[in-house]
């Protein structure tokens, strides 16, 4: 160690701790005083401001386990990075050692066993890519750089959900280091309980590594895209979209949302994905597409890959967002005109409010199936609010807050656990409903002094 004088001093025992913890990684450690540290701290959320003690980009399930081991030691609080995506930032703590995933993205497909295994940082383009190589896929959510298991450790509501299931309903196994710092696969016949609250039960039992997916035919052409309708239709196009949404096949899933276009005149969208050959799409959009003449159609055939990419420019890495969601069986005529209502009081015309289809097949699942509870909604619904000028922090909050109360009359009182902010434990309970007594057993078993608790916490049970 050199001072500022350019005099040998000796390393503080802290120092010393750190080096020795750098030594045991193939990873790279970052800590406060390097030039990287305040890059490293960021997370897509810009509104996340946090300063971890020391952030461990770790290369293998080995670096993990040396991680958690050294936090225990230290007795430094753990956040698990792996998109950081994560709408309150969970993915970061203050004081604390953040395992970082980032530098394990690997995805390697087996096209002939239908299976692609995935490491613990992959984001969603990485699987969507290496799938669709060989015309295959599962289902991942609706924004690319979204990290994969983070996702899918919450559930995982995308396109091909209402086909094929959640993220979760399509893992077939995955390799956990747990909080003693052993690593574990989990699946039906191996450590079975585990493999089941991973399947919903997000961060709190331990650091996923890899995932091995189930994977199905798919494209890689196929027909998606959205329906723009002028704010004078908005009550007949969310009429359209609630009655379209309720009958539709298990190809098809549609979401929708209120919106500003860039004139500055408001509008609503409605986006229809079709998973099927594309003859057969063609013809189970024309009614939607020929209900109401739209401003703009932009249903077109699109490779699949293009189409997970699409939403991205939506929602840009290091704008400040904020949202609060519920989920919601119906669209009452109520709740269309609460919308009406409300949407036009948002501060940014970025502000979005969306409907995120669910159904099909993740309603056919019990609900005791997994941790992931909730399978009778229909919509995902949340007000989305997206800015940039930190002055406008508090007006932009206060409208989607605003928002999601004013919908909550029509809600099922479930959320996604993938979509809470810093909403309390009773939330967190009401994303678990009956679940979350066997989640809270399961937490006391393989994390009693629950060590992963920065995340939607699950507390171990008495
Ligand atoms: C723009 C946007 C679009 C989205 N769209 C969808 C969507 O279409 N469908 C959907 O289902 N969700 C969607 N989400 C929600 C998304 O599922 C969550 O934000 C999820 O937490 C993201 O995972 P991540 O790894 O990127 O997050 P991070 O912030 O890295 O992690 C969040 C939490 O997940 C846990 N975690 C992450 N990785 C691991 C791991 N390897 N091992 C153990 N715990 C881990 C940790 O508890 C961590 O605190 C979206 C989010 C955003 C911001």
């Amino acid at each position: 160690m050199t001072s500022a004088l350019g005099l040998k001093r000796k390393p503080s025992l802290e120092e010393s701790r750190f080096a020795a913890f750098r030594r045991r990684l193939s990873g790279l450690l970052v800590l406060p005083g390097d030039d990287a540290y305040h890059s490293a701290r960021r997370v897509w959320n810009g509104m996340i401001d946090k300063t971890p003690a020391v952030i461990a980009y770790c290369a293998a399930p080995s670096d993990v386990a040396e991680s958690i081991a050294f936090a225990r030691e230290s007795g430094l609080a753990i956040a698990v990075r792996s998109g950081g995506h994560n709408i309150a930032g969970k993915s970061l703590c203050d004081d604390g050692l953040v395992i970082d995933l980032s530098r394990m993205r690997r995805v390697t497909v087996d096209s002939e066993s239908r299976i692609a295994r995935a490491q613990g940082g992959a984001l969603l383009a990485d699987l969507d890519v290496a799938t669709q190589a060989h015309g295959l896929a599962t289902t991942t959510g609706v924004n690319s750089d979204t990290g994969l298991v983070g996702l899918t450790l919450g559930g995982g509501i995308g396109r091909l959900g209402r086909k094929h299931g959640l993220s979760c309903d399509n893992m077939l196994s995955a390799e956990v280091v747990t909080a003693d710092g052993r690593i574990l696969n989990a699946s039906e016949h191996e450590n079975a309980d585990l493999f089941w609250a991973l399947r919903g039960g997000g961060g709190n039992f331990g650091v996923v590594t890899e995932v091995v997916y189930r994977l199905h035919s798919l494209g890689p052409m196929v027909l998606a895209g959205s329906l723009i309708y002028r704010w004078r239709d908005a009550r007949a196009a969310l009429r359209l979209y609630a009655e379209f949404a309720a009958a539709a096949p298990d190809d098809i899933s549609a979401d929708a949302a209120l919106m500003t276009l860039p004139g500055g005149d408001r509008g609503v969208s409605i986006s229809a994905f079709h998973a099927g050959p594309l003859e057969q799409a063609e013809r189970a959009l024309e009614p939607l597409r020929n209900a109401i003449p739209p401003l703009e159609d932009r249903i077109r055939a699109i490779p699949y890959v293009e189409l997970q990419r699409a939403g991205d420019a939506t929602f840009p890495r290091g704008d400040r967002f904020f949202w609060k969601a519920q989920f919601l069986r119906t669209i009452p005529e109520a709740a269309i005109e609460t919308l009406i209502d409300i949407y036009p009081a948002a501060p940014s015309p970025r502000s979005l409010f969306v409907f995120q289809q669910v159904g099909g097949a993740i309603a056919r699942a019990p609900a005791e199936q997994s941790a992931y509870a909730n399978r009778d909604a229909a919509f995902d619904a949340f007000p989305v609010s997206i800015w940039t000028d930190p002055a406008e922090d508090e007006a932009n909050a206060a409208w989607a807050s605003a928002a999601y109360e004013a919908m909550r009359p029509f809600g099922t009182n479930g959320v996604y656990v993938n979509n809470l902010g810093d909403e309390g434990e009773d939330r967190v309970r009401a994303a678990y409903g009956a679940n979350y007594r066997r989640l809270a057993a399961l937490k006391r078993k393989f994390d009693p002094a629950n060590l992963f608790r920065a995340n939607q916490n699950v507390r171990p049970a008495d």
